[in-house]
Protein backbone atom coordinates (compact mmCIF):
# COMPACT_ATOMS: atom_id res chain seq x y z
CA UNK A 1 0.00 0.00 0.00
CA UNK A 2 2.35 2.30 1.27
CA UNK A 3 4.15 1.70 -1.63
CA UNK A 4 1.40 2.30 -4.10
CA UNK A 5 0.94 5.47 -2.39
CA UNK A 6 4.62 6.29 -2.81
CA UNK A 7 4.46 5.89 -6.63
CA UNK A 8 1.60 8.12 -7.06
CA UNK A 9 2.66 10.95 -5.50
CA UNK A 10 6.06 10.59 -7.68
CA UNK A 11 3.34 11.55 -10.44
CA UNK A 12 1.76 13.92 -8.90
CA UNK A 13 4.90 15.98 -8.24
CA UNK A 14 6.39 14.76 -11.73
CA UNK A 15 2.63 16.58 -12.97
CA UNK A 16 3.22 19.64 -10.42
CA UNK A 17 6.47 19.67 -11.83
CA UNK A 18 5.54 20.45 -15.54
CA UNK A 19 2.97 22.96 -14.71
CA UNK A 20 5.25 24.80 -12.47
CA UNK A 21 7.86 24.53 -15.50
CA UNK A 22 5.48 25.06 -18.14
CA UNK A 23 4.18 28.01 -15.89
CA UNK A 24 7.98 29.71 -15.51
CA UNK A 25 7.96 29.07 -19.64
CA UNK A 26 4.84 31.18 -20.22
CA UNK A 27 6.01 33.64 -17.94
CA UNK A 28 9.38 34.52 -18.77
CA UNK A 29 9.53 33.67 -22.57
CA UNK A 30 8.64 36.67 -24.86
CA UNK A 31 5.56 34.88 -26.44
CA UNK A 32 4.18 35.33 -23.70
CA UNK A 33 5.65 38.94 -22.63
CA UNK A 34 2.96 41.11 -21.17
CA UNK A 35 5.04 44.39 -21.57
CA UNK A 36 2.99 47.33 -23.16
CA UNK A 37 4.16 48.34 -26.94
CA UNK A 38 5.69 51.13 -26.60
CA UNK A 39 4.68 54.60 -28.14
CA UNK A 40 6.63 57.47 -28.86
CA UNK A 41 5.67 60.71 -30.37
CA UNK A 42 7.84 63.90 -29.56
CA UNK A 43 5.18 66.38 -29.05
CA UNK A 44 5.03 70.39 -27.26
CA UNK A 45 1.54 69.76 -28.07
CA UNK A 46 1.06 72.40 -30.61
CA UNK A 47 0.91 71.27 -34.47
CA UNK A 48 0.42 73.55 -37.62
CA UNK A 49 -0.73 71.04 -39.40
CA UNK A 50 1.64 71.14 -41.74
CA UNK A 51 4.88 68.93 -40.45
CA UNK A 52 4.31 65.64 -40.36
CA UNK A 53 3.89 64.03 -36.84
CA UNK A 54 6.65 61.16 -35.99
CA UNK A 55 5.86 58.51 -34.07
CA UNK A 56 7.94 55.21 -32.71
CA UNK A 57 6.44 51.98 -31.63
CA UNK A 58 8.32 49.67 -29.98
CA UNK A 59 7.87 46.12 -28.85
CA UNK A 60 9.18 43.11 -27.56
CA UNK A 61 7.34 40.59 -28.88
CA UNK A 62 6.30 42.29 -32.22
CA UNK A 63 3.92 44.65 -33.28
CA UNK A 64 0.76 42.82 -34.65
CA UNK A 65 -1.34 45.75 -35.17
CA UNK A 66 -1.97 49.26 -34.49
CA UNK A 67 -4.37 52.14 -35.84
CA UNK A 68 -3.86 55.67 -35.68
CA UNK A 69 -6.92 57.81 -36.02
CA UNK A 70 -7.86 61.82 -35.43
CA UNK A 71 -10.11 62.82 -32.38
CA UNK A 72 -12.26 65.64 -32.79
CA UNK A 73 -16.16 66.80 -31.58
CA UNK A 74 -17.26 65.37 -34.60
CA UNK A 75 -15.92 62.02 -34.17
CA UNK A 76 -13.07 59.60 -34.71
CA UNK A 77 -11.52 58.84 -38.38
CA UNK A 78 -9.13 56.39 -38.69
CA UNK A 79 -6.00 57.37 -40.54
CA UNK A 80 -3.88 54.85 -40.96
CA UNK A 81 -4.15 51.34 -39.83
CA UNK A 82 -2.33 48.10 -40.44
CA UNK A 83 -2.13 44.58 -39.47
CA UNK A 84 1.35 42.58 -40.07
CA UNK A 85 1.38 39.17 -40.22
CA UNK A 86 5.23 38.99 -39.65
CA UNK A 87 4.85 41.03 -36.21
CA UNK A 88 7.29 44.17 -36.67
CA UNK A 89 9.35 45.04 -32.97
CA UNK A 90 10.01 48.40 -34.45
CA UNK A 91 8.42 51.01 -36.49
CA UNK A 92 8.56 54.55 -37.40
CA UNK A 93 5.57 56.29 -38.99
CA UNK A 94 5.16 59.57 -39.95
CA UNK A 95 1.96 61.03 -39.90
CA UNK A 96 0.85 63.58 -42.43
CA UNK A 97 -1.56 65.92 -41.36
CA UNK A 98 -5.26 64.98 -42.56
CA UNK A 99 -6.55 67.38 -45.50
CA UNK A 100 -10.51 67.22 -43.22
CA UNK A 101 -8.11 68.92 -40.25
CA UNK A 102 -6.79 71.41 -42.38
CA UNK A 103 -10.22 73.55 -42.62
CA UNK A 104 -11.88 72.65 -39.31
CA UNK A 105 -12.46 75.51 -36.90
CA UNK A 106 -11.39 73.33 -33.84
CA UNK A 107 -8.51 74.48 -31.86
CA UNK A 108 -7.48 71.30 -30.44
CA UNK A 109 -7.48 67.71 -32.16
CA UNK A 110 -6.67 64.19 -30.42
CA UNK A 111 -4.48 61.44 -31.89
CA UNK A 112 -5.41 58.26 -30.64
CA UNK A 113 -2.78 55.51 -31.26
CA UNK A 114 -3.72 51.66 -30.57
CA UNK A 115 -1.51 49.19 -30.79
CA UNK A 116 -1.40 45.26 -29.77
CA UNK A 117 1.62 43.24 -30.05
CA UNK A 118 1.98 39.70 -31.40
CA UNK A 119 2.54 38.39 -27.32
CA UNK A 120 0.28 35.30 -26.80
CA UNK A 121 -0.63 36.49 -23.42
CA UNK A 122 -4.26 37.62 -22.57
CA UNK A 123 -4.93 34.30 -23.80
CA UNK A 124 -3.47 34.73 -27.54
CA UNK A 125 -4.82 38.22 -27.34
CA UNK A 126 -1.59 39.84 -26.87
CA UNK A 127 -1.11 43.28 -24.97
CA UNK A 128 -2.79 46.24 -26.40
CA UNK A 129 -2.23 49.83 -25.70
CA UNK A 130 -4.21 52.56 -26.50
CA UNK A 131 -2.67 56.09 -25.83
CA UNK A 132 -4.37 59.54 -26.96
CA UNK A 133 -2.28 62.97 -27.27
CA UNK A 134 -3.95 66.08 -28.03
CA UNK A 135 -2.66 68.83 -29.90
CA UNK A 136 -3.42 72.89 -29.90
CA UNK A 137 -3.93 73.53 -34.03
CA UNK A 138 -1.87 77.00 -34.76
CA UNK A 139 -1.93 77.45 -38.33
CA UNK A 140 -1.26 80.67 -38.33
CA UNK A 141 2.13 82.16 -38.74
CA UNK A 142 3.20 85.23 -36.31
CA UNK A 143 3.04 88.45 -37.38
CA UNK A 144 5.97 90.45 -37.79
CA UNK A 145 6.61 94.00 -38.61
CA UNK A 146 9.40 96.37 -38.31
CA UNK A 147 8.81 99.37 -36.07
CA UNK A 148 12.46 101.74 -36.76
CA UNK A 149 15.77 100.75 -37.73
CA UNK A 150 19.01 102.79 -38.35
CA UNK A 151 19.07 103.82 -41.82
CA UNK A 152 22.23 102.61 -42.50
CA UNK A 153 25.12 100.04 -41.54
CA UNK A 154 28.82 100.15 -42.18
CA UNK A 155 31.03 97.63 -42.95
CA UNK A 156 32.76 96.97 -39.03
CA UNK A 157 29.75 99.40 -37.39
CA UNK A 158 26.64 98.88 -35.15
CA UNK A 159 23.15 99.88 -36.13
CA UNK A 160 19.68 99.68 -33.83
CA UNK A 161 16.42 97.32 -35.03
CA UNK A 162 13.19 97.68 -33.17
CA UNK A 163 10.41 95.31 -34.14
CA UNK A 164 6.60 94.43 -33.67
CA UNK A 165 5.80 90.51 -33.17
CA UNK A 166 2.68 89.17 -31.92
CA UNK A 167 1.61 85.60 -31.66
CA UNK A 168 -0.36 83.74 -29.30
CA UNK A 169 2.19 80.58 -28.99
CA UNK A 170 5.53 82.88 -29.55
CA UNK A 171 8.34 80.05 -29.43
CA UNK A 172 11.02 82.50 -30.25
CA UNK A 173 12.12 86.15 -31.83
CA UNK A 174 15.99 86.61 -33.34
CA UNK A 175 17.80 88.61 -35.72
CA UNK A 176 19.40 86.23 -38.26
CA UNK A 177 22.72 87.04 -40.57
CA UNK A 178 24.09 85.76 -43.41
CA UNK A 179 27.22 85.02 -41.31
CA UNK A 180 25.47 82.59 -38.38
CA UNK A 181 25.12 84.80 -35.71
CA UNK A 182 21.77 85.14 -34.19
CA UNK A 183 21.28 88.86 -32.05
CA UNK A 184 18.97 88.13 -29.18
CA UNK A 185 16.20 90.81 -28.93
CA UNK A 186 15.16 92.70 -25.47
CA UNK A 187 11.65 93.13 -24.30
CA UNK A 188 11.14 97.19 -25.50
CA UNK A 189 8.63 99.53 -23.75
CA UNK A 190 5.61 97.42 -24.59
CA UNK A 191 4.81 94.12 -24.93
CA UNK A 192 5.23 92.37 -28.24
CA UNK A 193 8.27 95.05 -28.77
CA UNK A 194 11.63 93.94 -28.95
CA UNK A 195 14.74 95.61 -29.52
CA UNK A 196 18.50 95.03 -30.50
CA UNK A 197 21.77 96.02 -31.63
CA UNK A 198 23.28 94.74 -34.79
CA UNK A 199 26.57 94.45 -35.82
CA UNK A 200 28.40 94.19 -39.17
CA UNK A 201 31.39 92.19 -38.33
CA UNK A 202 34.92 93.88 -39.98
CA UNK A 203 35.82 90.32 -41.09
CA UNK A 204 32.68 89.53 -43.03
CA UNK A 205 32.72 91.13 -46.73
CA UNK A 206 28.91 91.73 -46.79
CA UNK A 207 25.72 92.29 -44.49
CA UNK A 208 22.23 90.87 -44.23
CA UNK A 209 19.69 90.40 -41.07
CA UNK A 210 16.52 89.07 -40.89
CA UNK A 211 13.82 89.26 -38.30
CA UNK A 212 12.75 85.76 -37.43
CA UNK A 213 9.75 84.34 -35.41
CA UNK A 214 8.54 81.07 -34.60
CA UNK A 215 5.84 79.46 -32.69
CA UNK A 216 5.58 76.59 -31.03
CA UNK A 217 3.73 74.80 -33.58
CA UNK A 218 7.13 75.62 -35.69
CA UNK A 219 5.33 78.14 -37.45
CA UNK A 220 7.97 80.53 -39.29
CA UNK A 221 7.66 84.42 -40.40
CA UNK A 222 10.50 85.83 -41.90
CA UNK A 223 11.03 89.58 -42.71
CA UNK A 224 14.74 91.27 -44.19
CA UNK A 225 16.06 94.47 -42.84
CA UNK A 226 16.78 96.94 -45.67
CA UNK A 227 19.28 98.49 -44.08
CA UNK A 228 21.68 100.84 -46.53
CA UNK A 229 25.04 99.02 -46.31
CA UNK A 230 27.94 100.98 -46.79
CA UNK A 231 30.98 100.00 -47.16
CA UNK A 232 34.03 100.90 -46.11
CA UNK A 233 38.07 99.94 -46.40
CA UNK A 234 40.58 98.89 -44.04
CA UNK A 235 43.82 99.13 -44.08
CA UNK A 236 45.79 96.49 -44.71
CA UNK A 237 49.68 96.80 -43.05
CA UNK A 238 52.37 94.74 -43.70
CA UNK A 239 54.56 94.13 -40.75
CA UNK A 240 58.14 93.02 -41.08
CA UNK A 241 58.96 91.15 -37.57
CA UNK A 242 62.53 92.28 -36.18
CA UNK A 243 65.14 89.80 -34.06
CA UNK A 244 64.77 92.69 -31.43
CA UNK A 245 60.72 92.22 -31.56
CA UNK A 246 60.90 88.36 -31.02
CA UNK A 247 63.87 88.18 -28.48
CA UNK A 248 61.96 90.62 -27.12
CA UNK A 249 58.89 90.69 -26.10
CA UNK A 250 57.68 87.86 -27.92
CA UNK A 251 60.10 86.13 -25.85
CA UNK A 252 59.01 87.97 -22.70
CA UNK A 253 55.44 86.92 -23.22
CA UNK A 254 55.92 83.44 -24.62
CA UNK A 255 57.57 83.04 -20.52
CA UNK A 256 54.10 83.47 -19.51
CA UNK A 257 51.61 81.16 -21.41
CA UNK A 258 51.12 77.82 -21.07
CA UNK A 259 50.92 77.26 -25.44
CA UNK A 260 53.69 78.39 -25.92
CA UNK A 261 55.63 76.57 -23.11
CA UNK A 262 58.52 74.16 -24.38
CA UNK A 263 58.81 75.94 -27.87
CA UNK A 264 61.57 77.45 -28.41
CA UNK A 265 62.30 79.19 -31.95
CA UNK A 266 61.17 82.87 -31.76
CA UNK A 267 58.72 82.50 -34.97
CA UNK A 268 56.98 79.80 -33.52
CA UNK A 269 56.26 81.56 -30.38
CA UNK A 270 55.16 84.71 -32.24
CA UNK A 271 52.73 82.24 -34.69
CA UNK A 272 51.54 80.94 -31.43
CA UNK A 273 50.81 83.62 -29.87
CA UNK A 274 49.60 85.77 -32.48
CA UNK A 275 47.04 83.10 -33.41
CA UNK A 276 46.92 80.53 -31.04
CA UNK A 277 46.59 82.66 -27.39
CA UNK A 278 44.63 85.13 -29.42
CA UNK A 279 42.17 83.11 -30.23
CA UNK A 280 41.58 82.02 -26.65
CA UNK A 281 41.70 85.92 -25.50
CA UNK A 282 39.08 86.65 -28.13
CA UNK A 283 36.96 83.21 -27.24
CA UNK A 284 36.64 84.62 -23.52
CA UNK A 285 35.60 88.34 -24.28
CA UNK A 286 33.27 87.50 -26.86
CA UNK A 287 31.19 84.59 -24.35
CA UNK A 288 31.36 87.49 -21.78
CA UNK A 289 29.71 90.05 -24.03
CA UNK A 290 27.47 88.09 -25.77
CA UNK A 291 25.02 88.20 -22.66
CA UNK A 292 22.05 89.69 -23.01
CA UNK A 293 18.92 91.04 -20.80
CA UNK A 294 15.84 89.46 -21.02
CA UNK A 295 14.48 92.38 -18.59
CA UNK A 296 11.98 94.99 -20.64
CA UNK A 297 13.62 98.22 -21.20
CA UNK A 298 12.25 101.60 -21.72
CA UNK A 299 15.17 103.62 -22.93
CA UNK A 300 18.65 103.18 -23.98
CA UNK A 301 20.70 106.14 -22.92
CA UNK A 302 24.58 106.25 -23.95
CA UNK A 303 27.14 109.35 -24.11
CA UNK A 304 29.53 109.70 -26.46
CA UNK A 305 32.29 107.11 -25.43
CA UNK A 306 35.63 109.37 -24.77
CA UNK A 307 37.65 106.89 -22.58
CA UNK A 308 41.13 108.79 -22.69
CA UNK A 309 41.64 112.38 -22.52
CA UNK A 310 43.77 114.40 -25.27
CA UNK A 311 44.75 111.30 -26.59
CA UNK A 312 46.03 110.22 -29.80
CA UNK A 313 45.10 107.52 -32.37
CA UNK A 314 48.26 105.26 -32.71
CA UNK A 315 46.64 102.08 -34.26
CA UNK A 316 42.64 101.84 -36.30
CA UNK A 317 40.02 99.24 -35.63
CA UNK A 318 39.79 96.47 -38.54
CA UNK A 319 43.32 97.24 -39.23
CA UNK A 320 44.03 93.93 -41.03
CA UNK A 321 48.04 92.92 -40.65
CA UNK A 322 49.97 90.80 -41.85
CA UNK A 323 53.61 89.60 -40.41
CA UNK A 324 56.35 88.53 -42.17
CA UNK A 325 59.74 88.10 -41.71
CA UNK A 326 62.57 87.53 -44.07
CA UNK A 327 60.33 87.98 -46.89
CA UNK A 328 57.83 85.43 -45.49
CA UNK A 329 54.33 85.89 -44.54
CA UNK A 330 54.17 83.77 -41.15
CA UNK A 331 51.04 84.96 -39.77
CA UNK A 332 47.89 87.04 -39.80
CA UNK A 333 45.48 89.02 -37.62
CA UNK A 334 42.65 91.95 -37.08
CA UNK A 335 43.07 94.76 -35.19
CA UNK A 336 39.57 94.68 -33.29
CA UNK A 337 40.04 97.83 -31.04
CA UNK A 338 40.98 101.39 -31.24
CA UNK A 339 44.23 102.41 -29.75
CA UNK A 340 44.51 105.42 -27.99
CA UNK A 341 47.80 107.03 -26.18
CA UNK A 342 48.44 109.88 -24.07
CA UNK A 343 50.74 110.26 -20.88
CA UNK A 344 51.59 107.06 -19.31
CA UNK A 345 49.46 105.40 -16.69
CA UNK A 346 46.86 107.93 -17.92
CA UNK A 347 42.77 107.62 -16.15
CA UNK A 348 40.77 105.62 -18.59
CA UNK A 349 36.63 106.90 -17.57
CA UNK A 350 34.41 105.35 -20.04
CA UNK A 351 31.73 108.45 -19.54
CA UNK A 352 29.03 105.70 -19.35
CA UNK A 353 27.93 104.20 -16.87
CA UNK A 354 28.33 100.35 -15.75
CA UNK A 355 28.38 96.82 -14.81
CA UNK A 356 31.92 95.64 -14.61
CA UNK A 357 31.66 92.06 -15.70
CA UNK A 358 35.47 91.31 -15.87
CA UNK A 359 38.37 92.98 -14.01
CA UNK A 360 41.22 90.42 -14.87
CA UNK A 361 44.35 89.37 -16.89
CA UNK A 362 43.51 88.28 -20.33
CA UNK A 363 46.94 87.31 -22.17
CA UNK A 364 47.97 89.55 -25.12
CA UNK A 365 44.98 92.27 -23.77
CA UNK A 366 47.09 91.95 -20.74
CA UNK A 367 44.88 93.89 -17.70
CA UNK A 368 41.17 94.32 -19.30
CA UNK A 369 38.06 95.59 -17.45
CA UNK A 370 35.60 94.84 -19.11
CA UNK A 371 31.90 96.87 -18.80
CA UNK A 372 28.08 95.73 -19.63
CA UNK A 373 26.09 99.19 -20.64
CA UNK A 374 23.29 97.11 -21.29
CA UNK A 375 21.16 95.99 -24.73
CA UNK A 376 24.08 94.04 -25.61
CA UNK A 377 26.40 96.98 -25.65
CA UNK A 378 30.31 96.15 -23.81
CA UNK A 379 33.39 98.13 -23.92
CA UNK A 380 36.78 96.67 -22.88
CA UNK A 381 40.01 98.67 -21.90
CA UNK A 382 43.32 96.53 -23.10
CA UNK A 383 46.85 97.16 -21.42
CA UNK A 384 45.96 98.65 -18.31
CA UNK A 385 48.71 98.94 -15.85
CA UNK A 386 46.39 98.80 -13.08
CA UNK A 387 42.95 98.06 -12.96
CA UNK A 388 40.50 100.19 -10.27
CA UNK A 389 37.34 98.04 -9.99
CA UNK A 390 35.88 94.90 -9.81
CA UNK A 391 33.79 92.29 -11.17
CA UNK A 392 29.79 93.22 -10.38
CA UNK A 393 31.01 97.33 -9.72
CA UNK A 394 28.34 99.02 -10.81
CA UNK A 395 30.23 102.14 -12.36
CA UNK A 396 29.12 105.70 -13.36
CA UNK A 397 30.19 108.31 -16.14
CA UNK A 398 32.49 109.65 -14.02
CA UNK A 399 34.42 106.83 -12.57
CA UNK A 400 38.08 106.01 -13.35
CA UNK A 401 38.36 102.69 -14.00
CA UNK A 402 41.77 101.96 -14.58
CA UNK A 403 44.96 103.60 -15.88
CA UNK A 404 46.79 102.70 -19.35
CA UNK A 405 49.93 100.57 -19.62
CA UNK A 406 51.74 97.90 -21.27
CA UNK A 407 50.38 94.91 -19.88
CA UNK A 408 49.81 92.09 -22.33
CA UNK A 409 50.87 92.36 -26.43
CA UNK A 410 51.65 96.23 -26.25
CA UNK A 411 55.00 97.98 -26.99
CA UNK A 412 54.11 101.39 -25.49
CA UNK A 413 52.30 102.72 -22.99
CA UNK A 414 48.29 102.82 -24.45
CA UNK A 415 44.63 101.40 -24.09
CA UNK A 416 43.35 99.21 -26.62
CA UNK A 417 39.56 100.58 -26.58
CA UNK A 418 36.92 97.91 -27.86
CA UNK A 419 33.50 98.16 -28.34
CA UNK A 420 31.42 94.95 -28.96
CA UNK A 421 27.59 94.03 -29.95
CA UNK A 422 26.87 90.81 -28.62
CA UNK A 423 30.12 89.29 -28.51
CA UNK A 424 31.14 91.57 -31.93
CA UNK A 425 33.91 93.85 -32.43
CA UNK A 426 32.53 97.36 -34.07
CA UNK A 427 33.76 100.45 -35.07
CA UNK A 428 34.69 102.61 -31.82
CA UNK A 429 34.75 105.42 -33.74
CA UNK A 430 30.87 105.72 -34.14
CA UNK A 431 30.43 105.00 -30.25
CA UNK A 432 32.83 108.37 -30.26
CA UNK A 433 30.69 110.20 -32.29
CA UNK A 434 28.17 112.36 -30.76
CA UNK A 435 25.61 112.99 -34.12
CA UNK A 436 26.03 109.24 -34.84
CA UNK A 437 24.49 108.11 -31.59
CA UNK A 438 21.87 110.91 -31.96
CA UNK A 439 20.89 109.38 -35.54
CA UNK A 440 21.70 105.62 -35.54
CA UNK A 441 20.46 105.14 -31.37
CA UNK A 442 18.24 107.95 -29.77
CA UNK A 443 16.30 109.28 -32.57
CA UNK A 444 15.65 105.25 -33.69
CA UNK A 445 13.93 104.92 -30.20
CA UNK A 446 12.18 108.35 -29.80
CA UNK A 447 10.84 107.49 -33.96
CA UNK A 448 9.77 103.88 -32.21
CA UNK A 449 8.12 105.02 -29.34
CA UNK A 450 6.00 107.72 -31.18
CA UNK A 451 5.07 104.93 -33.39
CA UNK A 452 4.49 102.35 -30.49
CA UNK A 453 1.93 105.33 -28.85
CA UNK A 454 -0.08 105.11 -31.64
CA UNK A 455 -1.09 102.13 -31.84
ZN1 LIG B 1 45.12 97.59 -29.88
Amino acid sequence: MSRKNGKSSYGVLFLLGLVVAGAAYIYTSVMFERDLPKVTLETNGYWNLKAPLQIKIDDESGIKAYTISLKTKDGKKSLYNEQYIEPKLSIDLEIEPPRSAYTMKEKTVKIVVDVTDASKWNFLRGNRVVKEYEFIIDKKRPQLSGVAHSYKISKGGSALVILRVKDENLQDVYIETNYKKKFKLQPFYKEGYYISLVAWPVTQKSFKATMVATDKAGNKKKLYIPFYLKQKNYKVSNIKLSDRFLKGKIAELAEDFAETQGVNGSLEQFVIINEDVRAKNEKLIHKITSVVSDEMISDFKINKMYPLKNAQVVAHFGDYRKYSYDGDQISESYHLGLDLASNAMASIKPQNGGNVVYSDYNGLYGNMPIIDHGLGLYTLYGHCSSVNVNSDDLINAKTDIANTGKSGYAMGDHLHFGVLVQGIEVRPQEWMDKTWIKLNITNIIKDAKKIIDKN
